[in-house]
C-alpha cells in the first residue's frame, strides 16, 4: 500500500480541480461585447441588457417563458430512417448526431409541445438552431406533420419558431423533400380553419424560409433576425452589388411587406396570446390577477359612465 498514490495524489488532484471555474458562466454579447452572467442572462431570455440584442434561446428555455407557469406536454414525434444516405463528410452522419445530442441534450433540431398561454390553449413547435444548424432534415419534417395533427385534433391554434440554416445535407434530396410535405401540414391547419402563426428568429434561412417558415397567417419576427433564402454573401458575390442597409434583416423585410410584425422577444408572450384571442373569438386577454367578472353583464356600459339623472324635486 502506498499512501502517495492512495491518498495525497488524489488530495492534490481534487484541490486543482476544485480551482477549475465553469467557462459558461460569462456569455460575451456578440453585438456590444458586453459580458453577461449566465443567469441573468437566462432571467432576460437570452436578450442582451446592455443593447437588446438577441442571443439565441433554445426551443426548451423559449416553452418554459411563454407556457402559462412553464408547464408543457411534450408531443410525440414519428422517428424517421437513421442516416439513409450512408452519408459521411469528415464524420459519419450518426456521429455528427450523436455530438448534437450530446451538446444539446436534445433528440432532434425541433421540439413540439402543447400547454396554454395566458389560459389559451396552443400547440406550439421550436427550431432548435444549436442542433446541427437547426438544419431540417426527415426528423424535422416529422415534428412539423405531428405539430399539424394534434393542433387539428384538439382543435388548437399552431405557433412555430423557425431557426435554421436550411435543408439538412446529409440526408441529401430527402431533406428537401420535407419542403412540399411541411406545406401539407400547413394546408391541414388551412382546411380546419386554425390560425398558423409563424416566428421567425435568427437566422431563418434556405428551404425554411422557402416553405413552412413563410406560410403563416401572421408573420412575426424577432428584431434584427436574418431571413432570406441565399444569405446576402450570396447576392453580392452574384449580383457584384453592394446591398441596402440591413437587407433581408427583419424590420428591412416589414418596412417592405414581407412581415407583419417585429416584436422584442420579451414582449412576445403578450402579443402572441393576444393574437390568438383575437383569431380565435375569444375575450381579450386580462392582465394581472384579477378575478374574473361573473356578475357584470356582458355588453352593458358601465353606470358610472352615464350622467346622474336630475333629483327629483321635492315640494315644487
Ligand atoms: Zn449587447
Amino acid at each position: 500500500m502506498n499512501w502517495i498514490t492512495n491518498y495525497v495524489r488524489p488530495r492534490i488532484n481534487s484541490l486543482f480541480s476544485r480551482r477549475e471555474v465553469p467557462e459558461n458562466l460569462w456569455t460575451k454579447c456578440p453585438e456590444c461585447g458586453t459580458m453577461l452572467f449566465h443567469r441573468e442572462l437566462a432571467d432576460n431570455l437570452n436578450v442582451c441588457n446592455n443593447c437588446d440584442h438577441h442571443l439565441a434561446i433554445t426551443p426548451r428555455a423559449r416553452f418554459a417563458a411563454l407556457f402559462d407557469g412553464g408547464v408543457f406536454n411534450e408531443v410525440k414525434v414519428p422517428e424517421p430512417v437513421a442516416d439513409p444516405l450512408q452519408f459521411r463528410d469528415q464524420k459519419k452522419y450518426p456521429e455528427r448526431m450523436k455530438a448534437a445530442q450530446k451538446s444539446t441534450g436534445e433528440k432532434e433540431a425541433m421540439l413540439v409541445a402543447e400547454g396554454e398561454m395566458g389560459r389559451t390553449p396552443v400547440v406550439m413547435a421550436a427550431q432548435d438552431f444549436s442542433f446541427m444548424g437547426g438544419s431540417m432534415g426527415m426528423y424535422v419534417g416529422n415534428a412539423i406533420i405531428a405539430a399539424a395533427e394534434r393542433a387539428v385534433k384538439l382543435k388548437r391554434p399552431l405557433v412555430l419558431f423557425s431557426a435554421a440554416g436550411g435543408a439538412r445535407m446529409q440526408e441529401g434530396i430527402l431533406s428537401l423533400m420535407q419542403m412540399p410535405r411541411t406545406t401539407v401540414a400547413v394546408e391541414m391547419l388551412k382546411e380546419a380553419g386554425l390560425p398558423y402563426i409563424v416566428v421567425l428568429t435568427h437566422p431563418t434561412t434556405g428551404g425554411v424560409t422557402a416553405s413552412y417558415a413563410m406560410l403563416g397567417d401572421i408573420q412575426i419576427a424577432e428584431p434584427n433576425a436574418l431571413i432570406c433564402f441565399a444569405g446576402p454573401r450570396v447576392i453580392e458575390q452574384t449580383i457584384r452589388e453592394k446591398l441596402p442597409e440591413g437587407f433581408q434583416r427583419a424590420e428591412y423585410l416589414r418596412d417592405h411587406g414581407m412581415l407583419d410584425r417585429v416584436t422584442h422577444r420579451k414582449q412576445l408572450r403578450d402579443e402572441l396570446i393576444s393574437i390568438l384571442r383575437m383569431v380565435g373569438g375569444l375575450p381579450a386577454p386580462v392582465a394581472g390577477d384579477l378575478p374574473a367578472p361573473g356578475n357584470i353583464p356582458a355588453g352593458k356600459p358601465d353606470a358610472a359612465d352615464k350622467p346622474e339623472p336630475a333629483p327629483a324635486k321635492v315640494g315644487a
